[in-house]
């Protein structure tokens, strides 16, 4: 069984991040989605009501859990046996920000790899500043979530 962590903010989780978990697993037996849990910003979403939106987006996908997580990745990696870690690329700026954050957590624990995918084209310019930025004006974010994170928003405003 081959583990990888596919760990983030997800706030919110976006069709971007569904497409990678979805290309991820058909590398990796089971991917555990860890939601990092970052005290220091105030986030759209609590970190547990992302984990139970990850749920719903995910329910059709076999091998996949969802966790909430505070700490050094590289250290929950060791806990859970992970053998990578999956992250996305969406463009040149995404490998500047990836690379030393991989570079530190293969030292940190030698033999994690960082496997980067990249999304189908449509879903390339999607982020989640973008969509907390649309829903923040009122404007439609139906074509950036999927459903479970749509109707988070709606009942949000
Ligand atoms: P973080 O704060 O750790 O960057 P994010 O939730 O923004 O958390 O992103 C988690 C991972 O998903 C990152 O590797 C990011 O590059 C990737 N990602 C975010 N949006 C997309 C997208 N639209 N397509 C592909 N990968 C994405």
């Amino acid at each position: 069984m081959r583990t990888a962590l596919f760990p983030g903010s997800f706030d919110p989780f976006t069709l971007g991040h569904l497409d990678i978990l979805e290309r991820g697993l058909r590398i990796f037996d089971r991917i555990e989605v860890t939601v990092a849990i970052n005290s220091s910003k105030k986030p759209l979403f609590e970190p547990e009501e992302r984990c139970v939106l990850i749920e719903a987006c995910v329910a059709h996908l076999d091998g996949v859990s969802v966790h909430s997580f505070e700490g050094l990745i590289a250290a929950h990696a060791r806990e859970r046996k992970a053998v990578a870690l999956l992250r996305g690329l969406r463009q040149v700026s995404d490998f500047e920000y990836e690379r030393p954050m991989a570079s530190a957590n293969r030292k940190l624990l030698p033999g994690l790899e960082t496997v980067f995918l990249l999304p189908a084209q449509k879903y390339g310019l999607i982020s989640s500043t973008i969509v907390r930025d649309i829903h923040r004006w009122g404007g439609d974010v139906s074509a950036f979530v999927p459903g479970p994170v749509l109707e988070a928003l709606r009942s949000k405003r």
